[in-house]
């Protein structure tokens, strides 16, 4: 499947790191619903960690980047826009708090939710990861139910409770 029209794959980071190999013949079928997938971008450079979020989102249908720096989500995030960014708080660049902080001022990927996930679990951290624009929080180590849930909240967002019973005001008799 092309993915672009990069001459080399030096000129194509997303296709470098994406986790699966597109080289694999994949029926018409198959690609159309692949075409339709969220994406999320991994920043973790726990490679148990990774592996763990790569798996269970990928079985949950999700389309997955990874990287482990912190400088390169940045470019990745600006070039390709995911749908959602997992974001570990210490890589090896820079603070994942530094580049939520950096995304959440760019107006190209402020709309991008980021949620942190760290594994220091400890007062103060979840208000950290808020203060500098994440979205959301999940602490290592990671409960799965916990981590599909908090991401599905994000990218497969069910009605809100009660939408469609509660009555409209429009149209209401003014009685005061
Ligand atoms: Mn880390």
């Amino acid at each position: 499947m092309g993915r672009s029209g990069y001459r080399n794959a030096d000129d194509d980071p997303i296709h470098a790191l994406i986790v699966e190999d597109d080289a694999l013949a994949a029926p018409p079928m198959i690609q159309f619903n692949r075409a339709k997938r969220k994406r999320i971008l991994i920043v973790e450079d726990n490679y148990s960690c990774l592996r763990l979020l790569d798996d269970v989102l990928e079985a949950h249908g999700y389309e997955i980047w990874e990287t482990t720096k912190g400088l390169e989500a940045i470019n990745l995030a600006r070039n390709y826009r995911p749908d959602l960014i997992l974001m570990d708080i210490r890589l090896p660049d820079i603070s994942g708090l530094e580049v939520t902080r950096l995304l959440k001022q760019d107006h190209q990927t402020k709309c991008i939710p980021i949620i942190a996930v760290t594994a220091f679990a400890m007062p103060g951290d979840e208000a950290k990861a808020l203060e500098s624009g994440c979205d959301a929080y999940i602490a290592k180590p990671i409960i799965v139910d916990n981590l599909v849930r908090t991401v599905d909240s994000f990218l497969s967002p069910l009605p809100p409770i009660g939408s469609a019973l509660m009555p409209s005001n429009e149209g209401e008799p003014n009685l005061a």
